[in-house]
């Protein structure tokens, strides 16, 4: 991975379009479309992928050796940790060694949700800070602005335990970034999010 020491800037797109297509990665309508390069930061940067028990593609690609049962979850779900750099068991020297069967997980992270919510990636995550500082979003037009003023205003507010049902924290940056894309609507108009509104969404969501 060359990527990690490469501070250039990358062009993001427009954030409008990309909005778009994160939403419908969410909802398990398609996937993200992230220009990576040799970039394996995400893959690379300590995190748990849990794959489904409906993804048979990927579980078919992946040696049982390597998955665990997923904390907390139903018979069925796994994850795959990492090794002692931080690195996925199914990272090779040249990129995702299951790239065309990788699992869900993978396939709807997009690092640009940090830069698009205003979201911190983690600090135990430096190669995701890295990467997530040489993106830029196109020139705005006003549809671009008004999406990043919504996001930016749900992730404002999710620091905050009076969002979540149960007042759960989400221990993860990304897991809070997500939420913002996935609740963008709640700051649209003009009016700024508050906890309550995402605690009403997140329960009517889960319910
Ligand atoms: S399965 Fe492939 S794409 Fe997913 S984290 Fe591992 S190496 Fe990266």
């Amino acid at each position: 991975m060359s990527a990690a020491a490469d501070d250039s800037i990358l062009s993001a797109g427009r954030v409008a379009p990309w909005l778009e297509q994160m939403v419908a990665a969410l909802r398990g309508e398609g996937e993200t479309d992230v220009p990576c390069g040799e970039c394996v930061a995400c893959c690379s940067s300590r995190q748990f992928v849990h794959v489904e028990p409906d993804e048979h593609a990927a579980l078919a690609h992946i040696p049982e050796e390597v998955r665990f049962p997923a904390p907390g979850l139903p018979a069925g779900h796994v994850v795959l940790g990492y090794d002692d750099r931080g690195r996925c068991p199914m990272l090779g020297e040249r990129g995702c060694t299951i790239y065309a069967h990788r699992p869900r997980a993978c396939r709807v992270y997009d690092c640009r949700m940090f830069l698009a919510t205003g979201v911190e990636p983690d600090r135990d995550q430096p190669a995701i800070v890295r990467q997530v500082r040489r993106w830029r979003f196109e020139p705005e037009t006003a549809d671009d602005t008004a999406v990043l003023v919504a996001l930016r205003s749900v992730a404002a507010v999710l620091d905050d335990p009076a969002c979540y049902p149960g007042d759960r924290l989400p221990s993860r940056a990304s897991q809070r970034a997500a939420i913002a894309v996935g609740l963008h609507e709640i700051g649209r108009g003009g009016v700024p999010a508050t906890p309550a509104a995402v605690r009403v969404e997140l329960t009517r969501r889960s319910s």
